[in-house]
């Protein structure tokens, strides 16, 4: 028995979707891009690899031809996949990669130092809007009563007001610096993105399901390990309940007596230690503070 997974061939999420599946200790005996074959096979799981354009991974999940999938939720957005009278693909995970948001950006003059806040979305009425999400952005003008002109582009959307073909873009943005190089700015964000892990609606094999819980599982590790930190120090005894309030989600710390006057503290916290959280620790006393990540952690 083996599932399948749909994966992006090559782009921004296939990488990503390799290093997840490789600390849960599933990779691809061919290599991660498979010298371009579609069909590749796990080396310590049971699970075979469908490589694939990100574009056809929810139609592949949906038709049951592959059991899961990792995909940006823009693209299943674009499919109607979640909208009402759309097709259905169980959303199992945000995966917390391919971070994005989708955006309509103008040329910059005419938001003229405009906040975000202060800009209205009816500016865009009787605009030319060009976009690779058609159907999220005509979605998104009916629920919002805009009269838009969509001007769907494939690729390199920035480039359209340059060009005149638009007034507006519709674009995905990550860190805003391709827009800000084409002249545009920010107005609105439309949705914001995440790569999901999807489950196909379709009846699977108890024996299947039985992987897919398993690969979860490990996927839950990997995500509490990458939210968590192991941290160390030693403090005054008398410290130990001011440093328990000042960590975040500390769990179960470890107290180990140094001497009469001080303990070494170990403790899992729950989220990321930050410079403020160290020195507040500082402040009542601990010392010899050191932070460091967590590779795997299983409840
Ligand atoms: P394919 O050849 O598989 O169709 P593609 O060109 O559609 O690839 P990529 O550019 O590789 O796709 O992007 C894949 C996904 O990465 C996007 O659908 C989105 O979820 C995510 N992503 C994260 N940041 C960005 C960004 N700045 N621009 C575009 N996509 C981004
Ligand atoms: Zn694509």
């Amino acid at each position: 028995m083996t599932i399948r997974l749909s994966l992006q061939k090559s782009g921004r999420l296939s990488r990503l979707s390799y290093d997840l599946l490789t600390k849960c200790g599933v990779s691809a005996s061919d290599g991660p891009e498979g010298d371009g074959r579609l069909i590749g096979s796990a080396i310590d799981f049971p699970l075979e690899f469908l490589r694939v354009r990100d574009d056809d991974i929810p139609e592949y999940v949906h038709d049951g031809v592959s059991t899961l999938g990792i995909v940006g939720e823009n693209v299943l957005w674009e499919r109607g996949f979640g909208r009402e009278g759309g097709p259905e693909v169980k959303v199992l995970r945000k995966l917390g990669f391919a971070r994005c948001r989708l955006a309509i950006a103008l040329p910059k003059e005419e938001l003229q130092g405009q906040a975000k806040a202060v800009w209205r979305l009816e500016a865009l009425n009787g605009k030319r809007i060009a976009t690779t999400y058609p159907e999220v952005l005509r979605d998104f003008a009916k629920r919002k009563e805009l009269d838009i002109e969509i001007v769907y582009i494939r690729g390199a959307v920035e480039i359209a007001p340059g060009l005149g073909v638009a007034d507006a873009v519709c674009d995905l943005v990550s860190t805003g610096s391709t827009l800000k190089a084409n002249g545009l700015a920010e107005a609105y964000t439309v949705f914001e993105s995440e790569a999901v892990l999807i489950q196909t609606e379709k009846p699977v094999a108890s024996t299947d399901e039985e992987l897919v819980n398993r690969l979860l599982q490990r996927i839950d590790g990997v995500q509490r390990a990458n939210r968590s930190r192991y941290i160390m120090m030693n403090a005054p005894s008398e410290a130990v309940e001011e440093i328990r309030a000042i960590l975040p989600g500390l769990q179960g710390p470890t107290i180990i007596p140094i001497d009469p006057s001080n303990v070494a503290i170990h403790a899992v916290a729950s989220e990321d230690v930050f410079w403020e959280t160290i020195e507040r620790l500082k402040s009542v006393g601990a010392n010899s503070i050191l932070v460091s990540p967590i590779e795997k952690l299983i409840a």
